[in-house]
C-alpha cells in the first residue's frame, strides 16, 4: 500500500528530517526565563563531558545514560517522544468514533470505524487464512503470454502492489504549470539494490539475502503455493537482475538526470517489445497525454528486455510473491508474524511487532489520513499556534535575505535571482486550507485486503485525475498529523504539519534562544533547500533552469565538496561510513539552517549577548537547544540500513557536524586549539 505513495514522494520531495525541535512562544526580545524552565530544558547535560570535545554527549549525556530503545521500535529519541503523544491523541480520536451509535452510512466517519474495524477483526482474518489472496493469483495466472506483463505490472500497481515500474503524477519540471506523468523504478523488497549485490561489511546484506530467502519460502508455505524453494531462487534472481539495472540513490537525486522527456509515439526508442499500449491503458493515463517522462530510461529499456528472456513463469511466480509480500500485514496472524520476523526484525533489528491498535492507526492514516487530520487539528491545534509559527518564519526569511546580499562567494546577478526565489516562496503552516475528498472510497467493515486495495486505487486515481487539470496549489503531501515538514522544490514552498508545532517541540514556556536553536533551525533548514545542491537547480516557479553565472557554480561546487569530505570521514556502524554525496542536500540544509537560526536569533536580541539562566548564555541555550532536538539511539540493522539509503545523516552527525563549522559556536563555548571538536577559522564552512 506504501510503495505507490513513497515513489511519489521520492522524487518530489526533499524532506527535512525528522525533526526534533522547541517551538517559540514568541519572537520577543524580552521574554524573561523562569529558572525551572531552564533546568528542565537543560536537565541532559552532562557536565563531565567538555562541551569542547563531544558536544552531542555534553548536551544529551544524562538521556544516553538511561535512554533504551522500546522493543517495538528500531530507533528511539526526541521525535519518537512525540509521536507516541500523538498517537494518543488519535487513539482518541478513534475511540470517540467506536464509541458513535449514530454514525450515518457513507460519512467520513463511518469509513473511519470500517476501516479500523476491518483491521481490528482478527478472528475473520485468522479464518479466511490466505484466501483472500486467490482472486489476485487467479489474475496473473491468466497472464498467457510475456507481451502481457506491461499491462499486468500497472494493473497491479494500482492496488499498491509493488511491481517493478510505478507510475505517478507530478508538476512537470520542465513547465511547471501543468501536470505530467513520471515511470519511476520499483519493484524490490530488501531495502536498496546495495542489499542484492553487495556483501556489506560483516557480510550484512548477504545474512539479509539468506534471510529473504527463508522467508519467500515460509510465506509461499502460507499461502499454499507450490515448490516454495524453487520459487525463491527464480525471485531472489529475478530482484537481482532488476537492482544491476536500478539507478543508485545518488543518481536518482539528481533532477536532471532523471528528467526524459518521451513523446508517446517515440517510447519505442526506449523500449521495443513493450506493450506501451497496453501498459498506459492499464495504467489509467492512455489517450490522457502525449508524452511520458521516464526518470530512470536504461532501466526502463532493461526491464523491457528482461520481461522476454526471464521465463513467463517466474515472472508469474514473481507477481504472486509482490502480492503476497504487499498483503501479509492484512492477513492472518501466521503472515503478520512471518511479514515482521523478517521486514522489521531481520532488516531493522526490531524486537517486536507494533501493538495491533496502533497498527490499526497507522492503517487510517494510509488510508484516511486528511479525513483523521480533520478531526485531529480542530481539536489538537490552537490557532495561535499557527500565527506564532508563522511569526517565527518570517524572522528566519529576513535573516536569509540579508544573509543573501552579504554572501561573499555569489555574483550580484544570481543573488538578485535568488532574492526572488526566496520572495517567491510559499508557506503551509498547520493544515490543508482545502480537504481531500474520500466520498468515492468505499469502506467495509469486514474486507481488510480489499480495503487497503480500494484505498490504493482511490489514492492512484487521486493522481490521474490531476491530470490536464491546474496545479493544485493547496495541497499538502504530508498529512497535519505527521511529526515532520518539507520543502517541495517543484512549488517551491515549506510546509510544517501541526504535529510539529506542539510540545516538547512547541514548548508556552521556553525562551527564543531554546526556540530559535530547535524549530528556528528546522525552518531555515527547510527554506535552505530551496537552495541545495538539489533545490538550487530549480527557479522560483519551480521549473528546472539554471540561474547561476559559471563562477557561482565553481564556488557552490568547492564548498559543497567540503561537505562532502566532511561527512563522508564519520562512521555509523564499524565498516559503514556516511555517504557523504547522499547525505548532501540534508548536510547543507543543516548547516545552512542552523547558521540562518543564530542570525535570527541575533536579529531578535539586537545583536545583544543574553543574561545567563542556570549557567548558560542564550547563545549557549541556543546550542544545547539544537543538540538535544537530535537526541537519538538506532539499533545496529536499522543504522546500516539507514546509513544506505536515508539523504539525512544519523542525528548524532547532524548535530555535531553542523556546530563545528559556525564561529558563533567556538565563542559561545569558548573553544581553543587543541579541543578535540576544534577546526581551524579558515578550515570552517560556511555556505548561506
Ligand atoms: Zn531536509
Amino acid at each position: 500500500m506504501k510503495s505507490f505513495k513513497d515513489s511519489a514522494i521520492l522524487k518530489a520531495l526533499s524532506f527535512a528530517a525528522v525533526v526534533g525541535v522547541i517551538f517559540a512562544v514568541t519572537i520577543s526580545r524580552h521574554q524573561r526565563l523562569a529558572g525551572s524552565e531552564t533546568s528542565r530544558l537543560t536537565q541532559y547535560v552532562d557536565p563531565s563531558v567538555r562541551p569542547q570535545d563531544d558536544f552531542y554527549r555534553y548536551a544529551n549525556g544524562k538521556w544516553l545514560q538511561s535512554a533504551r530503545i522500546p522493543d517495538d521500535k528500531a530507533r528511539y529519541g526526541s521525535f519518537y517522544e512525540v509521536q507516541e503523544r500523538v498517537e494518543e491523541q488519535l487513539t482518541s480520536i478513534i475511540k470517540h468514533v467506536m464509541d458513535n451509535h449514530a454514525i450515518q452510512s457513507g460519512t467520513e466517519e463511518q469509513k473511519i470505524r470500517d476501516l479500523y474495524t476491518s483491521f481490528m477483526d482478527e478472528s475473520t482474518l485468522d479464518t479466511l487464512g490466505h484466501k483472500p489472496l486467490l482472486s489476485s493469483f487467479e489474475y496473473i495466472d491468466a497472464i498467457h503470454d510475456a507481451t502481457q506483463l506491461p499491462g499486468a505490472m500497472a494493473q497491479l500497481a494500482r492496488q499498491g502492489i509493488n511491481v517493478p515500474l510505478i507510475l505517478f503524477v507530478h508538476p512537470d519540471n520542465r513547465d511547471s504549470t501543468r501536470y505530467a506523468s513520471d515511470l519511476f523504478q520499483s519493484g524490490l523488497e530488501l531495502p536498496d539494490r546495495d542489499y542484492y549485490l553487495k556483501d556489506g561489511d560483516d557480510g550484512s546484506y548477504k545474512k539479509i539475502r539468506e534471510a529473504y530467502v527463508h522467508h519467500i519460502v515460509t510465506m509461499f508455505t502460507l499461502a499454499g503455493l507450490p515448490q516454495p524453494e524453487q520459487s525463491a531462487s527464480q525471485i531472489l534472481a529475478l530482484e537481482t537482475a532488476l537492482a544491476q539495472a536500478h539507478w543508485d540513490k545518488i543518481t536518482n537525486r539528481d533532477p536532471i538526470k532523471t528528467y526524459n522527456k518521451f513523446a508517446i509515439s517515440n517510447l519505442n526508442t526506449v523500449a521495443t517489445q513493450f506493450d506501451w499500449t497496453g501498459f498506459l491503458q492499464a495504467a489509467g493515463v492512455g489517450g490522457k497525454t502525449d508524452y511520458l517522462l521516464i526518470s530512470q530510461p536504461t532501466y526502463v529499456t532493461a526491464l523491457a528486455k528482461l520481461t522476454h528472456t526471464i521465463p513467463l513463469a517466474n515472472w508469474q511466480t514473481y507477481l504472486k510473491w509482490k502480492v503476497i509480500s504487499g498483503a501479509a500485514p492484512y492477513l492472518s496472524k501466521t503472515f503478520v508474524d512471518e511479514s515482521f520476523a523478517f521486514h522489521g526484525k531481520a532488516i531493522r533489528g526490531t524486537l517486536e511487532n507494533r501493538a495491533r491498535h496502533k497498527r490499526g492507526l497507522d492503517f487510517v492514516e494510509d488510508g484516511l489520513g486528511e479525513a483523521l487530520g480533520k478531526v485531529y487539528v480542530a481539536q489538537y491545534f490552537p490557532k495561535q499556534n499557527k500565527d506564532r509559527m508563522l511569526a517565527l518564519v518570517n524572522n528566519l526569511l529576513a535573516a536569509y535575505r540579508q544573509s543573501i546580499d552579504q554572501l561573499d562567494w555569489m555574483s550580484a546577478s544570481t543573488k538578485q535571482e535568488a532574492q526572488a526565489k526566496l520572495a517567491k516562496l510559499a508557506v503551509k503552516i498547520g493544515y490543508p486550507d482545502k480537504w481531500r475528498d474520500y466520498s468515492t472510497l468505499e469502506i467495509k467493515p469486514d474486507d481488510l485486503w480489499g480495503n487497503a486495495i480500494r484505498a490504493s486505487e482511490f489514492q492512484y486515481q487521486y493522481q490521474i485525475n490531476k491530470l490536464g487539470k491546474p496545479i493544485d496549489r493547496a495541497e499538502w503531501q504530508m498529512t497535519p498529523q505527521t511529526i515532520n515538514a518539507y520543502y517541495n522544490p517543484e512549488m517551491n514552498e515549506i510546509v510544517f504539519p501541526a504535529a510539529i508545532l506542539q510540545p516538547p517541540f512547541f514548548d508556552m514556556h521556553a525562551d527564543d534562544s531554546w526556540n530559535y536553536g530547535a524549530i528556528g533551525a528546522v525552518i531555515g533548514h527547510e527554506i535552505s533547500h530551496g537552495f541545495d545542491d538539489q533545490g538550487s537547480q530549480f527557479d522560483g516557479d519551480g521549473n528546472l533552469r539554471d540561474w547561476w553565472t559559471a563562477q557561482d557554480h565553481a564556488n557552490f561546487l568547492a564548498k559543497t565538496k567540503k561537505l562532502i569530505e566532511q561527512y563522508g570521514q564519520y562512521e555509523s556502524v564499524p565498516g559503514y561510513h556516511l555517504n557523504g554525496q547522499l547525505t548532501l542536500g540534508e548536510n547543507i540544509a543543516d548547516l545552512s539552517g542552523l547558521s540562518i537560526a543564530f542570525k535570527a536569533y541575533q536579529l531578535s536580541t539586537g545583536h545583544q549577548s543574553t543574561a545567563a539562566a542556570n549557567g548558560f548564555t542564550g547563545e549557549q541555550r541556543f546550542f544545547i537547544s539544537w543538540a538535544t532536538a537530535w537526541r537519538e539511539i538506532e539499533r545496529e540493522k536499522e543504522a546500516i540500513r539507514l546509513v544506505t539509503i536515508d539523504p539525512h545523516s544519523p542525528p548524532r552527525f547532524r548535530a555535531a557536524g553542523t556546530v563545528v563549522n559556525l564561529d558563533a559556536f567556538y565563542r559561545a563555548f569558548d573553544l581553543k586549539p587543541g579541543d578535540k571538536m576544534f577546526i581551524a577559522p579558515d578550515q570552517r564552512l560556511s555556505i548561506w
